[in-house]
Formats: structure tokens, sequence, C-alpha cells
């Protein structure tokens, strides 16, 4: 018979005491405040968009308030830096797309690692992009779009959401596709991207179908196609680019939720299984069905999912990156 060293028994109490507190703390009660799930890029854009609409619904499953908070700035790594260095409480997440993967080779002085510094909960939805231009820009069509660019492409402006944003991404492999050096200007979230390109003050913009599928159903931009290898539902009519000629021109976006290094694993699943019954309430596939977003399979929604495809695609864009030799200090 083993026996167990003696512990004088007030001890045994307290130690089991400890272990009630920590168990309920993270066990059952987490969470007991509002959760911030912090958006890198402006209110009202393709991001927020999609994760305004998947708050609700997760803020529901976990029976606290999932509140949004906009950290904008230089592509997206404003708050990625503030997240990696937040409390791992369990109350700090961070939505992000590409950006995440492209950031190590834009970025030279990146304050955080994406593969080390970070937890990792979910997948969450992947999201075509468009080519949309200013209503009165005189090319209707992408023909017509290239020779107008071939003609004044030193005055034509394209709009973007910084270094590191996918309208950047898409911004950078269409000007390489069609060799034409546009002067960009940046916004801090394609929101304000998409006011100043309807309000005539920039031309081009390449943006998420979330925000742009609206405006091109109600004739606001002109639209060049999307840059999908295939067409999308919510545009059935609609070209792709690589269609059109531009060969190699296939960019969709993904996304991830992330939080601070040493956040707990309770934390950690149970938002995860809050996002996979967000992403199955019927006001979320709906609305996200209408706005050319598109589901991604169960193998994704999980966190060894995030990570494994978050490492392929810094793999893939590095190089991509570093040849074209476009970074930051
Ligand atoms: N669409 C933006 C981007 O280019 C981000 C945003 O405003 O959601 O990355």
């Amino acid at each position: 018979m083993t026996m167990s060293p003696k512990l004088p028994r007030r001890s045994v109490c307290a130690a089991a005491l400890a272990l009630v507190v920590v168990g309920s703390a993270w066990g059952q009660a987490w969470p007991t405040r509002p959760i911030t799930l912090v958006v890198p890029f402006a209110a009202g854009g393709p991001t927020d968009i999609v994760a305004r609409a998947l708050s609700v619904p997760m803020g529901k499953a976990l029976g606290q308030t999932v509140i949004i908070e906009n950290k904008v700035g230089a592509g997206g790594t404003v708050a990625a830096t503030l997240v990696s260095r937040a409390n791992p409480d369990g109350y700090t997440f961070l939505i992000h797309h590409n950006g995440m993967a492209t950031a190590p080779a834009l970025y030279r002085k990146l304050a955080y690692n994406p593969l080390t510094d970070f937890e990792y909960v979910s997948q969450v939805i992947d999201v075509p992009m468009t080519l949309v231009a200013r209503k009165d820009l005189p090319a209707k069509t992408l023909p017509e779009l290239l020779s107008y660019l071939k003609a004044h492409g030193d005055k034509v402006n394209l709009a973007h959401a910084g270094l590191g944003a996918v309208s950047h991404l898409c911004g950078m492999v269409f000007r390489q596709a069609v060799g034409v050096d546009l002067t960009t200007v940046p916004y801090s979230g394609t929101g304000p991207a998409m006011a100043a390109l309807l309000g005539g003050q920039v031309d081009l913009l390449c943006d998420q179908t979330t925000q742009t599928v609206p405006q091109i159903k109600a004739g606001a931009v002109r639209f060049y196609g999307v840059t999908t290898a295939q067409r999308i539902k919510a545009l059935p009519d609609a070209p792709t680019l690589a269609e059109q000629g531009l060969k190699g021109f296939e960019v969709m976006v993904w996304h991830g939720i992330y939080a601070p290094k040493g956040t707990p694993r309770e934390a950690l699943d149970k938002m995860n299984s809050a996002l996979r019954t967000a992403l199955k309430d019927p006001t979320v596939t709906t609305r996200m069905a209408e706005l050319g977003a598109e589901q991604v399979p169960e193998s994704k929604l999980t966190a060894d999912g995030l990570r494994s495809w978050l490492k392929q695609e810094i793999e893939r864009w590095g190089p991509v990156i570093r040849s074209a030799g476009v970074y930051a200090d």
C-alpha cells in the first residue's frame, strides 16, 4: 500500500480550495466580463464588417459582450503589436487577415513574431477582392482601364489601407501585372478609402467584396473584376481578372483570431466554440453570403489550422515581397 506524504490537514484544505478557485476562474466562470476583439483597421471597412457581424452571436454564445476596438495604423501592425503585449488574461483578442503573414517581410523592425508571440483561436472566413474605380473614371472595362493606365498611369492613384493591408498587396500585384507605376494613397482602412473613392478624391481601389458588393450593385463605382480563380456567387456575371488576361492575379483574403501568448487554453477553446456557433448563425451566413464571403472548411476552424496556414503564408509571401523590394523601417 502506498502512502501519501503526510501533510498537515490545514494545508491539504488550502490546496484543495486554491484548486477550486483556479478551476472556477478558468473552468466555468470565464468570461466574467466583456471581451475585447481588436480590429486593426478603421470602423466601417471590410475587417470591421466581418468582426462586427460575428461579435453579436459570439457574445450570445459566451454570455458576455464582445466589444470591437479599432486600433488603426501601419497596415495592421499597430494593433498586432498592442495585442502581442496585452495582458494574456483571456479578455483581449485580435482579428487580422493576410497582413499577419506579410508584415514580417514588409517591416524591418516588426515588434512581434506572428509565429511565437500569439496564441491561435481559429481561421474565420475567406473573402474575395474586387478592383473598383471612382464612378467617373473614363475607363469602363478592364481593357479600357489598361489603355487608360498606359496613357495616364503617372497621374492615376490607388488608395489602400497601409503597407501590409490586403488592398496594398492587391495593388502591388495589379501594378506588377499591368507594368504601370501608380501613385498610392494610404488610409487607416479601406472604409475611409472607399469614402474617398465615392467622393472622387482617389481613382482606384482593390478591396474585399464585404465592402464593395453593395457599391457595385448600386452602380456607385466602376467595377473591373474579381481577384479569385473562379467567379463568385455574390456577383455571378462578373468576370475574374485572371480570365480577362491578368494571369497569376489571384488574391483571396483569409482571417484569423489571435490572443496574446500565455492566454489560458480554456479561453481559447471557448472562443473557438463561440466562433463556430456564430459562423452557423443565420444572420451571419445570410449576410456573409450576400457580401461574397465564403465559409472555410472545418479543418481550418482550429488553432492548429490557423497556425499552420499562417506559417505557409509567411513562407509564400516572404520571397515575393523581398524580391519586389517593398519594405518599411
Ligand atoms: N480592406 C482593408 C485592407 O486593405 C482593411 C480594412 O479596412 O478592413 O487590408
